[in-house]
């Protein structure tokens, strides 16, 4: 007989089913057996009567996290005990023959608890068993929908899904990089991509007009508070755009995205209510304003845009000026005459999207000319040699008739975590690394055999 999931059965009253799962729980009750069994669609109630010996023999070998398949007959329960908390609270599966497929040790923590208060360093080590309770399937389950919507929301709104280099050269997005070593080409590296910032500008320069990935951004930053060292983002990027026709897009994604996957959440204000960086830091001290009116409602959501940031800061380390955002950005042409004297007070055409005080997405209209993108190169301190080796393929790509564009890139993981009102990003990423940027599962980072670091022409000198 085929097997059926869970959640089917409640259509099934009368028939003969065959189900496969874990064991959930057990409880004996005298001579009877109760297990509760849990596939990827439910839990289901199993019940092992003593007229049937030898399969009730078998049933009490069963232990937590078993791996077991069921023939049975799917009868409605008494009126007393059904569970209406449960989607197949009013029945039950009579077993008739019970096969176990795998047994299991007992697990290091309780899998049909919520494993929050669990330690974190066990859960990411045995993350595999983590994700099997309620909560963590919820939040892999949830991320898959809000995924799912925007690849289905930017497709019908003309836009293409592209994939971009893992393996490429350094993006400023004022991280260090993680790199990689060419085995072939010795003394050469890759870089890990910190966003796809320049690819996605340049299928721009090849006539995409609208493109989107979901896009892993690897960033090797010294781990504080809520980073990981690679996450997701939905990066976006479109051609002749204005800055209110972007904003106007996200804002509209974002609203129909909370409509459809979280409706039992509600915006403070649509349209996002919107503050120049001024405006914010005056009124809020910060660029990420929580703009909730009960900031204790779980269920409100924020949003807002912050816009006009300026387009240097001064660089602590060397006192000059350095990008605020990436130096992709476009100078407001009102303020282009300020770059050769007061460049501080340069507002570029870049814009925050904020929920719940959390910096969701940055984005900008971007420079698609070479000679004001050369500029502010050089006004970022690079000498004209390290413009041409690290961005001559952008300058060069310019003259080749660069469309006017703009995008943005809202974090994924930060969506889902306020929209699973989780308190921090590794708790709706499946395979998460620790504070301290290790996999505690896989164990990376780890030692290589000395033959293969030579291959990649490596010494390792601690
Ligand atoms: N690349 C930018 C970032 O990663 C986003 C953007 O400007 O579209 O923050």
């Amino acid at each position: 007989m085929s097997r059926s999931m869970i959640a089917d059965i409640v259509e099934k009253e009368g028939q003969q089913v065959t189900v496969s799962g874990w064991v959930h729980a057990r409880r004996d009750m005298g001579k009877i057996i109760f297990i509760d069994l849990r596939d990827a669609s439910g839990l289901l109630q199993v019940v092992f009567l003593p007229s049937n010996k030898e399969v009730l023999a078998r049933a009490d070998k069963l232990r937590p996290e078993f791996v077991v398949t069921l023939t049975g007959t799917v009868n409605a329960r008494p009126e007393k005990m059904r569970n209406p908390k449960l989607a197949t609270g009013g029945i039950e599966l009579l077993a008739g023959s019970l096969e176990i497929l795998s047994e299991a040790k007992t697990p290091p923590f309780e899998v049909d608890k919520d494993t929050m208060n669990v330690n974190e360093e066990l859960r990411l080590k045995y993350r595999y068993l983590d994700l099997r309770s309620e909560r963590m399937r919820r939040n892999v389950v949830l991320r898959d929908r809000v995924t799912a919507f925007l690849r289905n929301w930017l497709r019908a709104n003309r836009f293409i899904e592209i994939e971009t280099p893992i393996l490429t050269k350094g993006t400023p997005e004022g991280s260090r990089e993680y790199i990689v070593p060419s085995r072939v080409h010795p003394g050469k590296f890759f870089v890990l991509p910190q966003s796809p910032q320049q690819f996605k500008q340049l299928l721009m320069v090849a006539g995409m007009e609208r493109y989107f990935q979901i896009a892993r951004c690897f960033r090797d930053e010294d781990q504080r508070g809520d980073r990981q060292p690679e996450f997701t983002q939905l990066d976006i990027e479109m051609s002749f755009v204005s800055q209110e026709e972007v904003l106007a897009l996200a804002e509209k994604m974002m609203t129909e995205l909370v409509a459809t996957v979280a409706p039992e959440k509600k915006i403070t204000s649509v349209p996002f209510p919107r503050f120049t960086y001024r405006e914010s830091m005056e009124k809020f001290g910060s660029d990420k304003p929580d703009v909730r009116k009960d900031k204790n409602d779980p269920n409100e959501l924020g949003f807002s845009w912050v816009v006009d940031f300026p387009m240097f800061e001064k660089d602590a380390e060397t006192g000059g000026l350095s990008a605020a955002h990436h130096p992709f950005c476009m100078p407001n042409p009102e303020d282009v005459a300020l770059l050769d004297i007061e460049p501080l007070k340069v507002r570029a055409w870049s814009y925050d999207m904020v929920l719940n005080g959390f910096e969701l997405s940055s984005g900008s209209i971007r420079i698609h000319q070479r000679e004001l993108q050369n500029k502010i190169f050089k006004l970022l301190g690079l000498d004209d040699q390290t413009i041409q080796t690290r961005f001559g393929h952008m300058l060069e790509a310019f003259e080749y008739g660069a469309p006017p564009h703009g995008g943005l890139a809202p974090g994924i993981d930060r969506i889902v975590m306020i929209l699973a009102n989780e308190p921090n990003i590794r708790e709706v990423i499946t395979f998460p690394k620790t504070g301290d940027a290790r996999d505690p599962l896989m164990g990376a980072p780890s030692d290589l055999p000395k033959s293969q670091l030579a291959e990649a022409h490596i010494e390792i000198r601690l």
